[in-house]
């Protein structure tokens, strides 16, 4: 049903923003990218460079108030605080860079049967503010910019990040077309949880066999019952025992087996997947590398 060549996979260098001493690992996506050259990963891939979105496809998720606010630059203090994030045009233009790159790795996916974008996932962000180190929220810009063009008319949003999506869940809140399914820490960030169409909230020091038990439940039964076109999987790198900012237990083993069961089970039901990379804060930062490049060799095997 879908077009064969090398699996598409979206970068950009200009992801690696100078945000200065700061726990989110900007340089991860340059990382990502060297590695998987090295080893040989990247060599059978198609390597696309994404446009910028567009102003009009911001808009169709983000309210216009909050995009003057990020094209003038004129955040408070307070703002600043709650994106976690020190503003700067180079932001706002990888976050666009990252918005369009998602859009261009979901259209890819349609046409492909998947993709993997290195880089996006930044579901914190909400119609009117951002926060949690995500300005602009590339997988909902993505969906809506699909769902308005009719290229799909039912996206299911797999988020499997450690951290609830919140901004996310907001945005789709009242959008049939798009079904949210969040499987996260439940006493993490962020402290209050807008309802996805399904969330799944796991205890403290959750581990690979309990965390695959609920996956498999779950999982093929909303491929199912939902039918999407499209999934649209958040494969978070900070469900890792060893993230500084996570709570779980995953494996970096386990987070392998994770992956490929999602673009195993997406592939049965014969569903186009984009893969976005999302959060990774792991204590020994190459971890994170190795998980993100995990995620990647899986989608490209
Ligand atoms: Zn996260």
């Amino acid at each position: 049903m879908f077009q064969r060549g090398g699996v598409p996979v979206v970068w950009c260098p200009q992801y690696e923003v100078d945000i200065g001493d700061h726990v989110f690992p900007v340089e991860k996506y340059r990382l990502i990218k060297e590695r998987l050259e090295a080893n040989g990963t990247l060599a059978s891939a198609d390597l696309r460079t994404p446009q910028p979105a567009k102003v009009e496809d911001v808009l169709r998720v983000h309210l216009e108030s909050y995009w003057t606010k990020i094209s003038e630059g004129t955040f408070t203090r307070d703002e600043e605080h709650l994106l976690e994030l020190p503003f700067s045009p180079e932001l706002r233009e990888a976050s666009l860079l990252c918005a369009g790159g998602t859009t261009l790795a979901s259209q890819l996916a349609i046409s492909q049967g998947r993709s993997v974008h290195l880089g996006g996932g930044f579901h914190h962000a909400f119609a009117d503010h951002g926060e949690g180190f995500c300005l602009l929220n590339d997988v909902a810009i993505a969906a809506a910019t699909l769902i308005d063009a009719q290229e799909v008319d039912r996206i299911l949003i797999v988020d499997l990040d450690v951290h609830h999506g919140n901004g996310t869940a907001s945005i789709f809140a009242e959008e049939p077309r798009v079904f949210t399914f969040s499987m996260h820490h439940q006493w993490n960030y962020p402290a209050v949880k807008p309802p996805g169409d399904l969330d799944v909230g796991l205890d403290d020091g959750v581990g690979d066999e309990e965390y695959m038990r609920l996956l498999h439940k779950h999982l093929p039964r909303v491929l199912e019952e939902y039918r999407p076109q499209l999934v649209l999987y958040l494969a978070g790198a900070d469900p890792y025992e060893g993230d500084q900012l996570g709570g779980l237990g995953l494996s970096i083993e386990g987070l392998r087996e994770r992956d490929e069961f999602v673009l195993n089970t997406a592939a049965k039901a014969e569903t186009a997947v984009a893969v976005t990379l999302a959060g990774g804060y792991a204590i020994n930062p190459s971890d994170t590398v190795v998980i993100h490049c995990g995620t990647v060799e899986a989608v490209l095997a």
